[in-house]
């Protein structure tokens, strides 16, 4: 008797193993840590779990090369200089610094990469952040010009103009780990996945069973990361840049991780946060940065000079603008009702 219930009960677990193993209803999952941020994954079909290890070991190796905190990847190598000539670099971050630069052209310089000097200045991103004299400021906001980053892509090149001169691919480069991921499974027969590199979000495909994705848009001043929204997306990238994941106060005051290049002071923009939808993740990055810069009225300018893209902006007077092409697919499910949803047209 013992013996048969023992073989029932392993009968029983072998097949909701096979079960869970093999229903399409359940996607693996995976989470890890990298380029700062915790990066979620959920991939359904066969080989998920080495499809999501392949997806991390890329990611780690981006990130080591387009990093700003640690020597010895591209990104350092080019900074380090500024001022004497071409570098040879990876073909990855040549791209990179390609896409920044068109984001950089279409913001009329927002966007801006080399934005570092001044990032540096605040301690953004560090364990001391704090607020630099206006005078050097000044200086350091001279050192901001996108078109000071020269591009040899036929020998995989690139150079600084001026000493002092600091590139930062952090507005972008998470974006472009979405791309490489995207590619990485599709690559590998995945049809349905979805990663989330901290509000860089890449969905691949639609879910198995046809339906879209639905990505949350939090509430910028959610303490709990409360969602104000649901945008529903399939084949497209979904990217946030907001005041609220990274910034310090300081006597009563917010400073935001996101820096105004005319002024080298933290975006005060009236936008507490900026959603982009489009099929470039990597541009959608760039995007979300250069809109949260400029505020909703210009913002919404350039999204319509891009002509791929659609956005949610939300304002610190706590209205949701969406974009035409995504009203359809968006819900608002602000329980508190605190914000007022306006259709942009
Ligand atoms: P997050 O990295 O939090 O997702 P963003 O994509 O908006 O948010 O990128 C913000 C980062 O980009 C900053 O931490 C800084 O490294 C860099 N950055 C700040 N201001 C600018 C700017 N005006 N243009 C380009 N990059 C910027
Ligand atoms: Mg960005």
């Amino acid at each position: 008797m013992k013996k048969q219930a023992y073989l029932l009960i392993s009968l029983i677990l072998i097949s909701l193993f096979l079960l869970t193993a093999c229903s399409p209803a359940k996607p693996f999952a995976a989470e890890d840590f990298a380029m700062g941020t915790v990066i979620n994954q959920e991939i359904y079909g066969a080989d998920a779990q080495k499809t999501s290890q392949e997806v991390m070991a890329k990611i780690k190796a981006l990130e080591a090369l387009m990093t700003i905190n640690a020597p010895g990847g591209d990104v350092n190598r080019l900074n380090d200089r500024a001022g004497n000539g071409y570098v040879a670099l990876n073909p990855e971050t040549i791209s990179v610094l390609k896409s920044a630069r068109k984001i950089s052209e279409l913001s009329n310089g927002a966007f801006d990469v080399t934005v570092g000097p001044v990032v540096k200045a605040w301690g953004i991103g560090s364990d001391n952040p704090q607020i630099p004299p206006d005078a050097v400021l000044k200086k350091l906001v001279a050192l901001i010009n996108y078109t000071d980053v020269h591009l040899d892509e036929a020998n995989n090149q690139a150079s600084l103009q001026r000493p002092g001169q600091i590139v930062d691919l952090g507005g972008i480069a998470k974006g472009y780990a979405g791309d490489v991921a995207k590619a990485i499974y599709q690559k590998n027969g995945t049809q349905s996945a979805l990663i989330n590199l901290g509000g860089n979000v890449v969905a691949l495909g639609h879910k198995p069973d046809g339906s879209t994705w639905s990505i949350g848009i939090q509430n910028p001043r959610s303490e709990t990361g409360e969602v104000v929204g649901v945008v529903h997306v399939s084949d497209q990238a979904v990217v946030t840049s907001g005041d609220y994941q990274r910034y310090f106060e300081k006597d009563g005051k917010r400073y935001c991780h996101i820096i105004d290049t005319q002024t080298g002071y933290p975006v005060e923009s009236g936008l507490m946060s900026t959603t982009i939808v489009a099929s470039s993740s990597t541009e959608a990055d760039g995007l979300s940065t250069a809109t949260f810069v400029l505020g909703l009225t210009k913002g919404l300018d350039l999204i319509k000079r891009y002509g791929q893209a659609e956005a949610i902006f939300i304002t610190t007077d706590k209205k949701i603008y969406v974009t035409k092409g995504l009203q359809g697919n968006f819900q608002l499910k602000d329980a508190r009702h605190e914000y007022t949803y306006v259709q942009e047209g």
